[in-house]
């Protein structure tokens, strides 16, 4: 492995070069924005025991209504901007996330694909009726323990972020396929690869003959796999990756 220095250096000529750039975005970079770990039991239930126990549907608004002020005011840290600018710079083809608060959008990026799909839209897992967090925490405020639909009624509402049990987004993750597939350069940041399919998703952009490259905290098995590993908070090297990178621009 080269030193740190020559991995920065090498990693931004490869994003230069790529004229396809992915990049995949999980969990450590909300967590830089304050946010509490998604995949807390309360916050992340079994789809089974969400429908069919009404204890684990009040336990869950309880503490969705806890965290609530820390992702209503949460910010876009450097990371998110550095992402947002890398948009700009015509280096992204498109952003993957695992994260469900939105901050991408908010830092400015425009081509996301949300893969456990987002935290803002409620539905009624009955009738199909949305409503929007806000809206049903609303609700709460007003004493209720769980939210009801008012348009038939019925008690099981849920984010559409997929629980425990449920599949991934249909939409999101056959875009996903295809867009891995013409990738020449896969940026995995911060996130986590234990969940299929998204566990497949270095293979299949490898085997199409992109390039991996894992910006993250601590290690993981597919480090050995990754073509270059940079180890550090994704809010310090994603700006040190677009420095270097506009550093290598003329500006005619
Ligand atoms: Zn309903």
């Amino acid at each position: 492995m080269e030193k740190e220095a020559d991995v920065i250096e090498i990693v931004t000529e490869w994003i230069r070069e790529s004229q396809k750039l992915i990049v995949l975005t999980g969990s450590e970079i909300s967590r830089e924005s304050g946010l509490p770990d998604f995949s807390d039991s309360r916050l992340n239930p079994h789809i089974k025991d969400f429908r069919e126990d009404r204890e684990v549907r009040a336990q869950y608004w309880r503490k969705i209504k806890e965290i609530y002020p820390t992702l209503a005011k949460a910010e876009p840290n450097p990371a998110h901007e550095a992402l947002a600018e890398l948009e700009i710079l015509g280096n992204l083809d498109c952003l993957f996330t695992q994260t469900t608060d939105g901050l991408h959008h908010r830092a400015g990026n425009s081509s996301v694909i949300e893969l456990l799909s987002t935290m803002q839209w409620v539905a009624c897992t009955s009738c199909g009726k949305d409503y929007t967090l806000e809206q049903i925490l609303n609700e709460l405020d007003l004493g209720k323990e769980i939210p009801e639909c008012d348009q038939c009624g019925k008690d099981i509402l849920k984010p559409s972020i997929s629980f425990p049990g449920q599949p991934l987004p249909h939409w999101e993750i056959r875009e996903a396929w295809m867009r891995l597939h013409n990738c020449d350069l896969l940026l995995i940041v911060g996130a986590s690869l234990d969940q299929p399919p998204i566990s497949s998703f270095s293979v299949q952009a490898s085997q199409s003959g992109a390039k991996i490259v894992i910006i993250s905290e601590g290690q993981s098995k597919e480090d050995e796999y990754a073509d270059a590993v940079i180890y550090g908070k994704p809010s310090q090297v994603l700006p040190l990756l677009i420095k270097k990178l506009k550093e290598g621009i003329t500006i005619t």
